[in-house]
């Protein structure tokens, strides 16, 4: 057991006021990680955990999982920790599942174009591995994410993406299988190391986004892409229509960007285009010229601001269709005119970003979500999630908006943890 601070005693008084039996859930590692009193810096979105388990195995994650959930317990897992604020607090968080013991690289296909990695390792050491093959896991998970050790488990719970998703798609779309642990700690996987697989349940995608609720991800296999060794960016400044219309133009072109992204920061009647052009040499060239001269922009440096989630106490996803991203830039700057509030907004040209809102209450914080919300015809044209919000505009505040399909994604969550002892709270509809 590691030595105990004063916060943690605190913490074990509580694990055993809450009758937590610690002593078993470590015996039931079998020598397979550890078990040890949670310490301050164990929370979970302001939720305190009893207890920290840090299996090194796919056995001990199951062997842990079986105990702690025969207990009664909530878990949590926690990866690097760079997103444990994003979705809603969780109920209760008796056991924190540190993954970061499940840190191998298991394989590594690169004839095939394919990686199988544990949950716990970290995105940055994967792409480092696989880009001595000159390839690389098309991610983009956001670079402050990727620079705080984001890990393969933690990147798939949030549905990761990122610029270059335009022309990959999604973490979701990379990913062909997964093992996950269930809450009674059954070992299940499903979809494989091939391209093609069709089989069973896609229990990968499902995991995709599903922030910790539905099980335990312990391992997944990616499919790679060869690195283009050359690259273009062209930039563009100018009105908030203006750069909406030419965005959509580039992605309409044959131009084929690899991504096509839009910054507006807070308070600016003004947006910036920045497209990536990737490929081999001149022919890069070429387009990233073509390219400048549609949208009367030039060739230069990638942005400062490329890759990067903007700034604000709380971040939402909004997404939009092509048509309606012009709408979704309009609505954040009259939201911030209504509510005295900062809104960045920054993402995908295709329909998928990230707004970074200051507001100076809960009432205009929710005025503001509300304003990005009406920018969309209908939820199935847009959406606006909250992923972080500070306790105290929380108050009132509607995180997820409209959600179809809630009865379903309910019996999903009843099927794989019928007891609820997976982060429950975390998820749309109190899943
Ligand atoms: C109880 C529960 C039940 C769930 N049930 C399901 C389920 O039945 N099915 C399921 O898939 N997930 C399910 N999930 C996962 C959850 O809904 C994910 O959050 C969801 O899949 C969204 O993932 P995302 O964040 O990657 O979304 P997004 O990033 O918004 O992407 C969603 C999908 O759309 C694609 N996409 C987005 N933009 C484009 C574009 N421009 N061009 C082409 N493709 C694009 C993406 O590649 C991706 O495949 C469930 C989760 C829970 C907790």
């Amino acid at each position: 057991m590691a030595a105990r601070t004063g916060a943690a005693a605190a913490h074990q008084g509580d694990a055993r006021a809450a009758g937590l039996d610690l002593t078993a859930l470590a015996r039931s590692l079998d020598g397979a990680g550890e078990v040890r009193e949670a310490g301050p810096d164990d929370v979970v979105d302001g939720v305190p955990a009893a207890a920290v388990a840090r299996p090194t195995t796919v056995e001990g994650v199951s062997a842990v999982l079986r105990e702690a959930t025969a207990q009664g317990m909530v878990t949590v897992a926690r990866g690097a920790g760079t997103a444990l604020t994003w979705g809603c607090p969780p109920e209760r968080a008796d056991l924190l599942l540190d993954t970061t013991g499940l840190d191998r690289l298991v394989e590594h296909e690169a004839g095939d174009l394919v990686v199988v990695a544990e949950a716990g390792l970290a995105l940055r050491d994967l792409q480092e591995h696989v880009g001595r093959a000159g390839q690389e896991l098309v991610a983009d998970v956001p670079r402050e994410r990727l620079e705080g050790g984001s890990t393969v488990g933690g990147a798939l719970a949030t549905g990761a993406s990122g610029p270059r998703r335009l022309q990959r798609l999604a973490l979701r779309d990379l990913v062909l299988g997964t093992t996950v642990v269930l809450a009674d700690g059954t070992v299940a996987t499903s979809g494989g190391k091939v391209v093609k697989n069709v089989a069973g349940y896609d229990l990968a995608k499902l995991m995709t986004g599903s922030f910790g609720t539905l099980g335990v991800v312990v391992r997944a296999a990616f499919r790679l892409h060869p690195v283009r060794p050359d690259r273009a960016f062209v930039l563009r400044t100018g009105p908030l229509e203006e750069v909406a219309d030419l965005a959509r133009a580039v992605v309409a072109s044959q131009l084929a960007p690899a991504a096509v992204e839009l910054d507006r920061p807070a308070g600016s009647d003004e947006a910036s285009l920045a497209v990536l052009l990737e490929g081999t040499g001149d022919a890069v060239a070429a387009r990233a010229a073509d390219t400048a001269a549609l949208v009367g922009g030039a060739v230069g440096e990638e942005p400062s601001w490329w890759g990067r989630l903007p700034g604000g106490d709380s971040l939402a996803k909004a997404t939009a269709t092509l048509v309606g991203v012009k709408d979704l830039l309009l609505a954040a700057r009259a939201a911030e005119q209504a509510h005295g509030a900062a809104v960045a907004l920054r993402g995908s040209a295709v329909g998928v970003l990230h707004a970074g809102v200051t507001a100076p209450g809960a009432g205009a914080l929710a005025g503001v979500v509300a304003g990005l919300r009406a920018a969309a015809p209908s939820p199935r044209e847009g959406t606006v999630t909250v992923l972080t919000v500070p306790a105290e505009l929380r108050e009132g505040l509607d995180v997820w908006g409209p959600v179809g399909g809630l009865d379903l994604m309910r019996s999903i969550k009843e099927r794989l943890d019928p007891g609820r002892n997976l982060a429950p709270g975390r998820f749309v509809g109190g899943i």
